[in-house]
């Protein structure tokens, strides 16, 4: 008989490393997701690769592809942030310590989220169907199948991975209500301006700090890549974020993008010293986007039940907050590990999620813990974890 496929749930970096992971141990699967495309919401921001991220990739990928992928990578030199005064351009003294942000050949190495998904969907292209909203799980005799918002269900699969985001709703079901996001209330602006905007800043990772309002610390964090700096067809991205309060969206509303977003986010940059200013004021609006920080428990990913037939990857297990640039390094460590469990046992086994999941805990835990001590310091958010507010659906 033929063997059940594996059920993803969301084509983010995780859920498409991990099918990467099952392509090539020939063990069938299926993905769904919610979204048109891939390419259907901006998918803007830089995601760092850490050493850890990139071990994990290079585990997953064949030689070959590996090499394609770490092609497209941006690298850029020198070891860490360095910070400067936003309103006055002065460089701050400590900038060049603290996080170490260096992976391979002491290069910084990036690359643009959307990008990272289509590199690591290659050859699973037939086996991911768009406009597949899941809501849920339910268990068979020997089996699960994937709920969709439509009502309808999914084929029988020896196994459901929820590795769709921090609004997992297969997070929630499978444990119960104890994988929890957090709504810090810090907010951020997503933005991108033609590489020429950012000829005064130079090659490097730059971090911008304005500590000049009454309201709270306004950041910005951008990575100046050395190659593309002449094309003007070419952008690159920033990333502002803000204390909470300090930025707000009409009615609260943080899925607006565009022109309201780039008002936003010139309005409170418009004292920067003009060094920065073409980063903002050169901004393509369209492009501008909000997003929340948002975290889940700081004191580590919660035990629950194991139930054998069901696990979670990446920001449905444990979301955390941008700093430390963590998120996506730890969700990689996810597909690999569980798909050299699967790739060893030739498919679903007793005992394997349990597996995944103790082995997950451990560094995942740690990571979450890390991103939110750097966030306390960074945009002064704190979680009280028995009365904080949740992250809404
Ligand atoms: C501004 C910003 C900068 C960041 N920078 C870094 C960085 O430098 N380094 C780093 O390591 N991390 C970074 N991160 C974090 C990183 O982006 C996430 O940790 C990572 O994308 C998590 O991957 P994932 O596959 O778990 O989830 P996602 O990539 O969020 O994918 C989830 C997928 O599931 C789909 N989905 C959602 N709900 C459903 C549903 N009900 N049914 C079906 N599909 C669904 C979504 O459409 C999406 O495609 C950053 C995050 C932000 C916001």
């Amino acid at each position: 008989m033929a063997q059940k496929p594996v059920l993803i749930s969301g084509a983010g970096l995780a859920s498409l490393l991990l099918a990467r992971s099952l392509l090539l141990s020939k063990i069938p699967f299926r993905v769904f997701e919610r979204d048109a495309s891939l390419s259907f919401r901006g998918q803007g921001y830089r995601l760092r690769l850490s050493s850890e991220g990139l071990d994990a990739i290079e585990s997953v990928l064949d030689p070959a592809a590996f090499q394609r992928f770490y092609d497209r990578c941006g690298k850029t030199g020198g070891s860490g942030f360095t910070g400067f005064d936003a309103i006055t351009g002065a460089v701050f003294e400590e900038s060049k310590m603290g996080e170490s942000l260096g992976s391979r050949d002491g290069k910084i190495v990036g690359i643009a989220r959307g990008e990272m998904r289509k590199l690591f969907m290659e050859g699973c292209e037939e086996f991911v169907q768009f406009n597949k909203h899941v809501k849920g799980y339910e268990l068979t005799e020997d089996g699960v199948r994937a709920i969709f918002a439509d009502g309808s269900k999914s084929e029988e699969g020896s196994l459901l991975i929820g590795g769709d985001g921090i609004k997992s709703s297969i997070a929630k079901q499978v444990s119960g209500g104890r994988l929890k996001v957090y709504d810090t209330g810090a907010r951020g602006i997503h933005g991108q301006a033609p590489t020429t905007a950012f000829k005064g800043l130079g090659e490097g990772v730059f971090r911008l700090q304005d500590d000049s309002k009454p309201t709270g610390r306004v950041g910005l964090i951008t990575n100046v890549r050395p190659n593309d700096m002449d094309d003007a067809n070419v952008e690159f991205g920033w990333t502002l974020s803000a204390m909470p309060g300090v930025i707000k969206a009409p009615n609260d509303d943080y899925t607006i993008v565009g022109k309201v977003a780039a008002d936003i986010a010139k309005s409170l940059t418009k004292d920067w010293h003009p060094r920065f200013k073409p980063l903002i004021d050169q901004m393509n609006e369209p492009e501008a986007a909000f997003w929340k920080i948002t975290c889940s428990t700081p004191s580590g990913v919660p035990e629950w039940p194991n139930e054998p037939r069901l696990t979670v990857i990446g920001d449905a297990a444990h979301s955390m907050t941008p700093a430390g640039g963590l998120g996506a390094n730890t969700a990689v460590r996810d597909s690999a590990l569980l798909g050299r469990l699967l790739h060893e046992a030739g498919g679903y086994r007793e005992g394997l999620t349990a597996e995944y999941e103790k082995g997950m805990r451990v560094y995942a835990s740690e990571a979450v813990g890390q991103s939110y001590g750097m966030a306390t310091k960074m945009f002064k958010v704190t979680i009280n974890e028995a009365s904080h507010t949740m992250e809404a659906e």
